[in-house]
């Protein structure tokens, strides 16, 4: 038990390997004594002698957070690990709505998020620069917020003609969800705006699907798979030999129409 007083980092582990995990946090999970997140998450941080690694279920993000505010508490050096950036759809909120919630002790507590790189930076330097221009981010995930406000969002999105990064697009559960959101985009969005699905960046399993909105089978996104869907004014670059066009958004509006 480490004496003094506990801290605890929020850290981003990126989408995928080593490559994508800053220095910073990098150096944060070296010097933890605690590492508490999701199994698959924890499993990335190294086993070392001094380091508990506590894994946990995905479907409890605040148990967890309390968990390892109450770690912290004791004067233990706690990293919460997410995949990705831990302030997007991750942990970091999770960690907040605890301190909010919990005893006024924790909002003493030495708290720190560092960021990461998120799957759709991941998957759009894959692509291109599709988010070259105004985009959004949407969770399809209907776990914590109902399907009539996904459904608005998607809509209104597609009318402002933003660039949409869907994340959670689909899992066992909700298989229908990503069909729905596909009919809701082909209702307000040309059919030609390029879709990219783009799963398990980074990892060896990597697969990057380029298609257009009327054309995507959205049974291809899974829940390692970030969805792309471009604006009116996303476009395909072609480039001889490679195996797909780039894919990139133009920084100014208009331009080049
Ligand atoms: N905090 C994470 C997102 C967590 S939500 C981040 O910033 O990336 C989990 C979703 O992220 C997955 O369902 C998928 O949509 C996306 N995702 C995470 N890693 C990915 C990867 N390597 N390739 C593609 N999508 C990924």
């Amino acid at each position: 038990m480490s004496a003094g007083p506990g801290r605890l980092v929020v850290a981003g582990l990126g989408p995928a390997g080593p490559d994508w995990l800053t220095p910073e946090a990098s150096q944060a999970l070296a010097d933890a004594t605690d590492v508490v997140g999701y199994g698959p998450y924890v499993d990335r941080v190294l086993e070392r002698p001094g380091l508990v690694r506590h894994a946990s279920d995905n479907r409890v993000e605040v148990d967890r957070a309390r968990h390892a505010l109450t770690l912290a508490a004791e004067g233990r050096s706690v990293a919460v690990v997410s995949g990705g950036d831990p302030g997007v759809f991750a942990m970091a909120s999770a960690v907040f709505e605890a301190v909010e919630a919990g005893p006024a002790e924790w909002r003493g507590l030495d708290i720190r998020v560092l960021p990461g790189v998120s799957a759709m930076q991941a998957a759009a330097a894959r692509l291109g620069a599709p988010l070259g221009h105004d985009f959004c981010a949407i969770s399809l995930s209907d776990n914590l917020k109902p399907w009539s406000v996904i459904a608005r969002r998607l809509t209104a999105a597609a009318q402002g003609d933003f660039v949409i990064a869907l994340y959670n697009p689909a899992s066992k559960a909700r298989p229908g969800r990503i069909h729905e959101a596909f009919a809701l985009l082909r209702a307000c969005q040309d059919g030609a705006a390029p879709v990219a699905f783009a799963r398990a960046v980074g990892r060896p399993d990597e697969r990057i699907v380029l298609t257009t909105l009327a054309q995507a089978d959205p049974a291809l996104a899974d829940m390692s798979t970030l969805v792309l869907v471009g604006s009116s004014e996303t476009r395909l670059l072609e480039r001889p030999g490679a195996d797909r066009p780039w894919l990139y958004t133009p920084r100014s509006y208009g331009a080049g129409r």
